[in-house]
């Protein structure tokens, strides 16, 4: 699962090699090719402390700044909408990371199969919430 973003091409610096920032699951990437060469800068997910928009008339410039210590990533021309999505992604990715986090607190908790259905619940659960039964009795 990733996305990838192209800058416009009929934008300052993106007329031949537009700069593609690719997000994974796991980092974000910025690919900026020149005749030559393929340049490739990426932070980590878990590592962006912020993702900023400018948004000019048509198009939007992007930073994405590194708690880490790297340098931001900055990325010019991009539609409004793809810079949008951009900002939108890494949030919900973060966000999922946080919940992720959260759910192996709650798989340490005490657990018991329900005895009608065999589906595994809290152990203080008094109420099966698959098969709905009373285990209070
Ligand atoms: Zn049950």
């Amino acid at each position: 699962m990733s996305e990838t973003f192209v800058a416009c091409r009929w934008t300052r610096g993106n007329r031949f090699f537009p700069i593609k920032i690719e997000i994974t699951p796991m980092q974000v990437i910025k690919v900026k090719r020149t005749l030559f060469s393929s340049d490739e800068e990426s932070i980590s997910i878990n590592k962006v402390a912020s993702v900023r928009i400018k948004k000019g008339l048509i198009w939007s410039d992007i930073w994405i700044e590194s708690s880490g210590g790297s340098d931001p990533i900055f990325s010019h021309g991009h539609h409004k909408g793809d810079a949008q999505r951009i900002k939108e992604l890494i949030e919900s990715i973060q966000s999922q990371y946080r919940r992720g986090a959260e759910d192996i607190g709650v798989s340490e908790e005490a657990t018991k199969k329900c005895p009608f259905c065999a589906e595994t619940i809290k152990a203080a659960a008094n109420v099966c919430r698959f098969c709905g039964r009373d285990l209070s009795g």
